[in-house]
């Protein structure tokens, strides 16, 4: 049992003013492994004014100094690597592959964005005018617990190599993974007050730090319901917003598409970080033509894919990261099996073998209209929806008709056909072919999935204003 009893503020660990103490599950065998004290709207207050405080110097550094701190940054979250993993396995129940890769991805980000930088142009000359890119200011950055280290890293990174400060409010179920990092960057030596990190509950420290006038810009990463809910209190001074939400990602299999490799790739699209990935690929279209070509095969992919202990190597889907999110997912198998759709593999309850622990069947559906909650609903969970297409257009209409537009997979033979249809999803990311990422392009959603992006050059002018100055 461990118990996690500190807040970081203005360059210091301290005792937060609130005094909740919150439980911290290991969801493998749903046993409670520690505590967190959170930290409430008075300790929210004091980090953005320590934050405020630091922003006047930090924002004059020079590129160098700042890529000199990002530097330092890289290698204390690279020296922390294992010990992240292992959080990340025992806190939500990663499968360690995924886990080996978010934490290296968790240092690496601080590179990225020195890359970024040195890309970008931060005066250029237009016309007669003289325009420089301006640090937004204080910058409140949200995170979720599924990938929690790695985007404090990516959005931190970024916000810093702008010459922006920060006030962290990580998710409250992610304190193993926030308590190392914190541990990790304050090693790494930063002015005080350039960063802060505050653990509380989002309608608490996340509401205080939306609603401060201090804090100019919030990028948040989370659920579209919670999303919608800061794009309306940021309004009211008008705050940048940058939101990363929720999707309900199509997976295009086209007629020409080789399924040795397709099917692997479809199904690893959507049970990627055990299906609680925003970029999962959830609803599979098939053609009508292959259709029962395409079932066998993943059915056979689907049935073999183990679900369980994610500290074992084999493991691809580990637990659902608590109670209340197994139960949701339970009950959007149900819902799919009563509003008609054909179980191909998984269904409710837990794997053969367990009896705890938050786990769920890994679950393929086929015969599913695009109607249906399963196909409309993100379910945040290891449960694929196989939707017939007859021709190419009814793809494309399908993959569109979604409130959602994060990501898109298309798998085809043909590099043309893979461009022709990439360019006619409506969604921040199509990848043909790959499930790989690209840290110097832009990541973020269309429509419902969120506002604005991270990563790259794109995602360092979401924290600059561009300034013109006219007459010199
Ligand atoms: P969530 O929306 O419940 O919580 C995200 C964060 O917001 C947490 O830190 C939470 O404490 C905080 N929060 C909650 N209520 C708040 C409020 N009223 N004001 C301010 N902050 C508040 O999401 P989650 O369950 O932690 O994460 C899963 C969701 O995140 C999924 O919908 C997933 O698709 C999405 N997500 C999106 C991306 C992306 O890049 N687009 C990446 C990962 C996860």
């Amino acid at each position: 049992m461990f118990s996690i009893d500190q807040i970081y503020i203005d360059g210091a660990f301290v005792t937060p003013h609130g005094e909740e103490r919150f439980e911290l599950f290991n969801p493998t065998t749903e046993n409670v492994i520690g505590t967190v004290r959170l930290a409430d709207a008075d300790d929210a207050r004091r980090a953005i004014a320590a934050a405020k405080r630091a922003l006047p110097a930090w924002s004059r550094t020079t590129l160098a100094e700042r890529a000199a701190l990002l530097r330092r940054m890289h290698a204390a979250m690279a020296a922390r690597e294992d010990e992240l993993f292992a959080a990340v396995v025992q806190e939500y129940g990663a499968p360690v592959a995924f886990a080996r890769w978010t934490s290296r991805y968790a240092a690496q980000v601080f590179l990225d964005a020195i890359d970024a930088m040195e890309a970008h142009d931060f005066k250029r000359q237009l016309g007669t005018a003289r325009v420089v890119m301006q640090p937004v200011g204080v910058v409140g950055m949200i995170t979720p617990w599924n990938s929690n280290a790695g985007f404090i890293g990516s959005k931190l990174s970024m916000a810093l190599a702008a010459g922006c400060t920060a006030v962290i409010k990580p998710s409250e179920m992610s304190a193993l993974q926030t308590r190392i990092v914190t541990e990790a960057l304050h090693e790494a030596n930063a002015p005080a007050g350039v960063f802060n990190i505050v653990t509380g509950r989002g309608e608490v420290v996340g509401a205080a730090i939306v609603e401060s006038p201090d804090v100019r810009k919030i990028s948040f990463t989370g659920s579209t319901a919670v999303g919608k809910g800061i794009l309306r209190a940021a309004s009211n001074d008008v705050k940048r917003v940058t939101l990363e939400l929720g999707g309900k990602s199509p997976t295009i299999i086209l007629d020409d598409a080789d399924f040795a490799t397709a099917v692997p790739m479809a199904i690893q699209a959507g049970f990627m970080n055990s299906g609680q990935a925003c970029i999962a690929g959830t609803r599979i279209l098939v053609p009508r033509a292959r259709l029962a070509e395409f079932e066998a095969l993943a059915q056979a992919v689907v049935e073999t894919t183990v679900a369980g202990d994610p500290a074992n190597a084999d493991t691809s889907v580990g637990p659902m990261v608590s109670r209340k999110q197994w139960e949701r997912v339970q009950g959007y198998i149900r819902k799919g099996i009563d509003e008609g759709a054909r179980l191909l593999a998984g269904g409710e309850g837990r794997p053969d073998g367990y009896t705890r622990g938050w786990l769920v069947r890994p679950t393929l559906f086929t015969g599913v209209r695009n109607d249906m909650t399963i196909a409309r609903e993100e379910i945040f969970g290891p449960v694929l929806s196989i939707i017939a297409y007859d021709d190419e257009d009814e793809a494309i209409a399908i993959a569109n008709d979604t409130s959602y537009g994060l990501s898109a997979y298309v798998a085809t033979t043909s590099a043309e056909r893979g461009a022709r249809v990439a360019a006619r999803i409506d969604a921040g990311r199509v990848m043909v072919n790959t499930l790989t990422h690209e840290p110097k392009a832009p990541f973020g959603g269309f429509k419902q999935s969120g506002i604005g992006r991270e990563y790259g050059v794109f995602g360092l002018e979401a924290y600059l204003e561009p300034k013109t100055i006219i007459g010199l």
